[in-house]
């Protein structure tokens, strides 16, 4: 009881329930409707039918919205007991093709390609059917708030609710918030996070928000040394070894090198075209998904190679996370996040950074990050 590590997750404990207190008292969600089918958009659907909500689940067609109701299938059969409740459940998330139950719903979330004049019509097309106090909100994960909310009558109701894949392990929400929003627009927010089992944490609309923006230099500074001939087994085993769930390499054939091209693009911190990593990009070689990216995957696992000896492991991952952890102090300073301990309980949720050294910012000031 009485170690750094024991202290360190009692503070992570109390710090995600405090979460719980950003959440609007009295706010109550019982429709929902999600706006694109697809990665993002099916499995959030699947999870707010999984508690207890009626869900409406919108694609351009049919066919497009299938797939996601059979993933969603295949969660209530893993979660629920028995055949009556998975039936139920099959009953609460509906297919719509044409968005009939954007009226009648609490929360409307869009999660469609990452396109901006796509999102603007979508929020526009929609804005007049909106029951009174119901929540618009993007699952943008790099389009500036204030730009999807520009030509809409009243800009204050949308929030970003940005969620992470896999939505069913991730258990943070980056609860968005544009100049327009006042603080009860970002409270239901919150206490919408809440009510589907998620930790929010309110992020002001900055490119990567939080967890986007303090990634991607970790994993840029990782591939910029396996460029430069460092082995990325060694690089991934000395990440784990630090305390990270998995190593910066494996994460960005996780994240897919395309979708890590492009939030390098928006940070300002472009994928030089001659680079290795570019190489990848342009040979359709995306990672996990792809079957290869600088891994090979086979069933979903990365096929690593010997991973060189080395002593002092854990000292190389320390090295490694260094431009995270800067990152998050940044992060900090600029007011994205309110405080330290909001910064560190996002960081661990949203990448599963060391909860036993209580966070990047709280391992920083006890000298172990
Ligand atoms: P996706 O390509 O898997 O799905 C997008 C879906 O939107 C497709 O099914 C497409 O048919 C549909 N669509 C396009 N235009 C539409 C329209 N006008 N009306 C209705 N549906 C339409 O994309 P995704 O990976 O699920 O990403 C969706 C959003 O979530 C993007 O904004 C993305 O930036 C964001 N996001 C993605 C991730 C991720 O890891 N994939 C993580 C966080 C946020």
């Amino acid at each position: 009881m009485g170690t750094d590590t024991a202290t360190n997750l009692r503070r992570v404990f109390f710090a995600s329930e405090s979460l719980k207190k950003q959440g609007a008292k009295g706010a109550k969600f019982a429709r929902v409707h999600v706006i694109g089918a697809g990665v993002m958009g099916g499995d959030i659907a699947a999870r707010c039918t999984l508690r207890g909500m009626a869900v409406t689940l919108q694609d351009i067609d049919m066919e497009r919205i299938k797939p996601a109701l059979e993933r969603g299938k295949a969660l209530f059969k893993k979660r629920l007991k028995s055949k009556r409740e998975v039936d139920t459940a099959m009953l609460r998330l509906e297919a719509d093709p044409t968005g009939k139950g954007v009226a009648r719903a609490d929360v409307i979330i869009e999660a469609v390609v990452e396109k901006l004049e796509v999102k603007q019509a979508i929020f526009s097309g929609i804005e007049d059917q909106l029951k009174p106090g119901a929540i618009p909100a993007t699952n943008t994960s790099s389009i500036e708030l204030e730009r999807i909310a520009e030509g809409l009558k009243d800009p204050a109701r949308l929030i970003g609710l940005h969620f992470f894949n896999p939505v069913a392990q991730l258990p943070l929400v980056e609860v968005i918030r544009s100049t327009f929003n006042s603080d009860a627009e970002i409270g239901k927010g919150a206490a919408f996070a809440l009510a589907i089992g998620k930790s929010p944490v309110v992020v002001k609309s900055a490119p990567g928000f939080l967890v986007n923006r303090v990634l991607m230099p970790y994993m840029l500074g990782a591939v910029k040394r396996v460029e430069a001939g460092e082995s990325k087994e060694l690089l991934d085993a000395a990440a784990v070894a630090f305390g990270m769930p998995m190593g910066p390499i494996e994460l960005m054939d996780t994240v897919g090198l395309d979708v890590g091209q492009s939030v390098a693009r928006e940070l300002g911190q472009a994928v030089p075209a001659e680079s290795k990593f570019a190489g990848l990009v342009s040979a359709g070689k995306l990672g996990r998904k792809t079957g290869e990216g600088f891994y090979k995957w086979v069933d979903g696992k990365a096929q690593k190679g010997e991973t060189p000896e080395r002593g002092d492991l854990a000292g190389l991952g320390r090295e490694l996370v260094q431009p995270l952890v800067d990152t998050t102090e940044v992060v900090v300073a600029e007011g994205v996040v309110a405080n330290a301990g909001l910064a560190d309980i996002g960081v661990i949720s949203g990448t599963g950074f060391a909860p036993f050294l209580g966070g990047p910012l709280k391992a920083r000031a006890d000298g172990r990050a």
